[in-house]
Order: structure tokens, then sequence, then C-alpha cells
């Protein structure tokens, strides 16, 4: 099976093509970065009408050249179907990308697969680490979820009761004035800090980020080191996520931990939720940096899969959600679950 996936639910304008015989992934990337500020939802949508052709068109030359000879496929690019990400993200980004879509689908005469962008962050995971029913830790620029699988959906186990876990350390930067994106910045400035008190907030299985990132910002205008206080603000948020990760896997008894998203590229909270898996005897994987933030190439993979149970949409009903939560979406490409 042979799919083109597509991307562009805020900042990345991206296309993959993922070949499940030879199990190879091509992406190609065009990032939006702002001069100033942070994502703005007209710029984005901008850079992607822009960026998203330019894209398309280099992965689908990719396609043609790397087309079997067989010429099965009744096109040139010998593509079975187009997927993209329907939700959740910003509403004038979805719709560039799913009008892409369609109109892709429909030139070379495939089936459109619909694929959820949160799942898509869970399932990269799941696929490359080769685990059967992991839990999956979630940590995106928009997002952080707890995800399990439990009778045909991923269930919410917990989540931010705020903002996602990247825009919290984003607010921070832009308030520092840092360009955007701030989180590879405060990793570097993290190395030479030391720690000093921030709030920690879980409550149950949810925790929240804006209290803290509030004391951030306030702990460097009352003239504490910038590096002490991303050195705080990265120790403070990953226990955080650790200590939900840690109590997810006690909860379902489970021993296996997958990372998503764009955080997951931070090495020091790969570094925590490792010595907790390894403490308690469980399997941690992160998957490597590029299919960690928005790409198309866990688009083009979780495409595939649903491609293959025959989870493919009607364009009638492909309109794009920008809410679409992971827990929505029933999961037809797995068996049902073992407990
Ligand atoms: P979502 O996937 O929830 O829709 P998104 O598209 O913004 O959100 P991603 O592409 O998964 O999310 O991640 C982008 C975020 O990752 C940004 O907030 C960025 O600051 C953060 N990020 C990237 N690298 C690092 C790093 N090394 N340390 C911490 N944060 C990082």
């Amino acid at each position: 099976t042979r799919i083109l996936g597509i991307e562009g639910t805020a900042w990345a304008a991206s296309a993959a093509l993922f070949d499940t015989e030879s199990d190879t992934l091509r992406i190609e990337s065009d990032a939006y970065e702002p001069d100033s500020g942070g994502i703005h939802p007209r710029e984005a949508a901008e850079h992607m009408a822009e960026a998203i052709p330019q894209v398309i068109e280099t992965v689908l030359e990719h396609a043609i050249e790397t087309a079997p000879e067989d010429g099965t496929a009744d096109n040139r690019a010998a593509i079975d179907a187009v997927a993209f990400a329907r939700g959740p993200g910003l509403g004038p980004c979805l719709r560039i990308v799913a009008t892409a879509a369609r109109a892709l689908a429909a030139t070379l005469e495939v089936p459109l697969v619909g694929v959820n962008h949160m799942v898509a962050h869970l399932e990269i995971g799941r696929h490359e680490s080769g685990f059967e029913d992991p839990i999956c830790l979630n940590a995106s620029g928009a997002n952080a979820h707890l995800l399990a699988f439990r009778n045909g959906r991923y269930r919410v186990l917990g989540e931010t009761m705020d903002t996602g876990v990247g825009n919290a350390i984003d607010k921070f930067t832009r308030h520092i004035g840092w360009s955007h994106p701030g989180g590879p910045k405060v990793e570097q400035a993290a190395k030479d800090g030391e720690y000093i008190d921030l709030p920690y907030v879980v409550k149950g299985m949810d925790f929240s980020f804006s209290g803290i990132m509030s004391a951030a910002k306030d702990a460097v205008d009352d003239g504490h080191a910038v590096e002490d206080v991303c050195f705080a603000l990265q120790e403070t948020i990953f226990a955080m996520l650790t200590e939900v990760a840690e109590r997810a896997l006690s909860l379902t008894d489970c021993d296996e931990l997958v990372l998503g998203g764009g955080v997951g590229r931070n090495a020091r909270l790969r570094e925590m939720l490792e010595t907790m898996c390894a403490d308690r005897g469980a399997e941690f994987y992160a998957p490597e940096p590029r299919l960690l933030g928005d790409n198309a190439g866990m688009i083009a993979v979780l495409g595939a899969k649903m491609y293959e149970v025959g989870d493919t949409l009607s364009v009638e009903n492909s309109r794009v959600d920008p809410n679409f939560r992971p827990d929505q979406v029933p999961v037809t490409w797995r068996s049902p679950p073992t407990l």
C-alpha cells in the first residue's frame, strides 16, 4: 500500500509518502515561522496556502520516481489513497489542507482518509515501537493528553485543564522576548540553570500549566536569572507529566509507554520518562525527532492502517473539525483490546 499523507493543522505544511511494503517514509515539510509573537491564525493559513502545493508536488514527484514497475495501480504515482489531518487544529489551515486532499484524491481517483491528528501523534509511536497496547503521552504544542485504548477507542485518562504544554512554554518565552518556538530555547538555557520553586499542579489525572506560566513570568520580572527559571520550568512541568504518566501505567497495569508530540523532542522530558519506566520495569519508546513534531509522516502511517480496513471518507463527509478529540475516533484498525 502507498499512501500520500497531508498535514496542516497549524504551523507545518507537510506531505509524505508511506510505502507499507518497503516500510519507507518520505516527508517534505515547510514550517511557518512567525516574524514576532506566536502563531497568528491568519498568517498560518496564508503560509499553508502558499506552502502546501509545493510540498505535495515534491512528494508526488518522489512517488512517481519510486512507483513499482508492475503498474497495478491506475495512477502514475501508484498511490492508493490520500490521507489528511481533519483536526484538531486551526480551522482556516485545516480547510486549506482538506481542499488540497479532496482535489488530489479526485484527480488520482483514489479514496480519501480523514485522520485525527492527536491519534496520529500516538499511533506513530505504536507503529515505530512495535508495542501492542501502550499508554501514550501526547506532549504537543496545543495539547497534552494521556491516552489508553479501551473498548474500541483511545480514552483520555488525563489531560491539561488549560493550555497545551508546548503553548505554555511558548507563552513564557514570548514574555521574555524570545522568538517562536520557545521550547528548544528553554531546553538550551536550562542547561545552565538552578532550581527555583514554581507551582506544581496535578489534580487526579489532570494537570494545569497556566499558574506555573504566570509564576515563571513573574520570577523573571522579579529578577531571577532566566536560566534558573527555564530549568525550574522544565523540571516542574515534566515532573507533572511524568507523575501522571506513571499513574496511568499503574492504574491500567500496563508496562509500555510511548511519547508523541513536539515537546517530546526535549531530552530532559525523555530522560524523566525513561527513568520512571525503568524504575517500574516498563518499556519506554520515543519516536525519532522528525516524527514527534507535526509531520505528514504520522498522517500517512495511520492513513495506511485506516485505508487497509476500508475506513475511508466520501467527499460529502470529509468536513474538518477544529475540535476533533481523540476519543471521538472509532478505532477501526485495531483488534479488540485484551482487557
Ligand atoms: P498539536 O499537535 O497539539 O496540534 P502543535 O502543532 O503546535 O500542536 P507540535 O508540532 O507537536 O505541536 O509541537 C510544537 C511544540 O513543541 C512547540 O510548542 C515547541 O515549542 C515545542 N518544542 C519543540 N522542541 C522542543 C524542545 N526541545 N523542548 C520543549 N519543547 C519543544
